[in-house]
């Protein structure tokens, strides 16, 4: 006969082994970090700040892959298609002409599918694609993602896909996403595998749907990658917003409901186009859990 201690025994035994062989409560959630190259900024003035206010005035390029047991989902897709340089094994500047007639250089040295390789994955394989927003630096390779389901704001989407298109876009670079599966986010936040684990939070005023992605790993804590709701850690301290936002008030709303977010989860900021922060962060195949 088995007493109610030793079914509460037994109980307490596997809670006690689930923890050590790490499968208990907390999911299992991989992320792992792909260098998108530098985008060379030899002024900073369009983002309301002096060349002696941050450190570089270059900014990383930087998206990402989260692993979660229920499926995966690519986090921005960079500043330059694969299809559009051939690697040398030695970074390559590359120029691009924006469709408004924006000029950009970019340094890259690996593509993105071969660092998607690298960690084991192609994009086949891959169930989500959410961008933080529609400027050309975060689409890049959104294309090769469109048999993933696109995760995207109603705002976002319709912007993306109107004629003619917002400035600082690529549109060729996401023009395979009007077939994709799509989701409409319409709450602030998005629990993206229902778990927590992995949310897409509104961080709205630089595009009309920009969006950041929380990530709760086991072993790092939370992580917030926050899109460009700031590109410089100047934008912070100084409270500096860049002179292209579609809205600066909904980005100053957004910063202060990140601020509280970040003091009430203890999670940590990740400024995807923070020069000095990217280059301190593992790539992939390396990954954070
Ligand atoms: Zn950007």
């Amino acid at each position: 006969m088995i007493t109610s201690k030793q079914l509460l025994l037994g109980a307490t035994g596997w809670a006690l082994i689930a923890a050590l062989m790490g499968c208990g409560g907390a999911t299992r959630v991989k992320l792992y970090v792909f260098d998108g190259g530098t985008l060379h900024v030899p002024d900073p003035a369009r983002f309301q700040l002096k060349k002696e206010d941050v450190g570089a005035t270059d900014l990383s390029v930087t998206c990402f892959l989260v692993v979660h047991p229920k499926g995966t989902l690519m986090w921005d897709a960079c500043a330059v298609p694969d299809g559009e340089w051939t690697p040398t094994g030695s970074p390559v500047k590359h120029h691009l002409t924006l469709p408004d007639s924006q000029q950009r250089d970019i340094t890259i040295t690996t593509p993105l599918g071969s660092q998607l390789a690298a960690a084991g994955f192609s994009p086949k394989d891959i169930t989500y694609l959410a961008l933080s927003h529609y400027h050309y630096d975060h689409t890049a390779n959104a294309n090769p993602f469109a048999a993933a389901t696109w995760l995207v704001r109603g705002n976002e989407h319709d912007a993306m896909l109107r004629e003619p298109a917002p400035d600082v876009t690529r549109p060729l670079t996401y023009r395979d996403l009007r077939t994709s599966k799509a989701v409409i986010i319409g709450t602030d936040d998005y629990d993206v595998f229902g778990d927590g684990a992995v949310v897409i939070k509104a961080g709205v005023g630089h595009t009309p749907g920009h969006q950041m992605l929380y990530v709760k790993l086991a072993q790092t804590g939370g992580v917030v990658l926050c899109g460009d709701l700031y590109h410089y850690q100047a934008e912070h301290t100084l409270d500096r917003v860049p002179t292209f936002e579609f809205n600066a008030d909904q980005t100053r709303a957004s910063r202060k409901a990140l601020d509280t977010f970040l003091q009430q989860t203890g999670a940590q900021l990740w400024i995807q186009h923070d020069l000095e922060a990217s280059a301190k962060l593992k790539k992939s195949p390396a990954y954070y859990e």
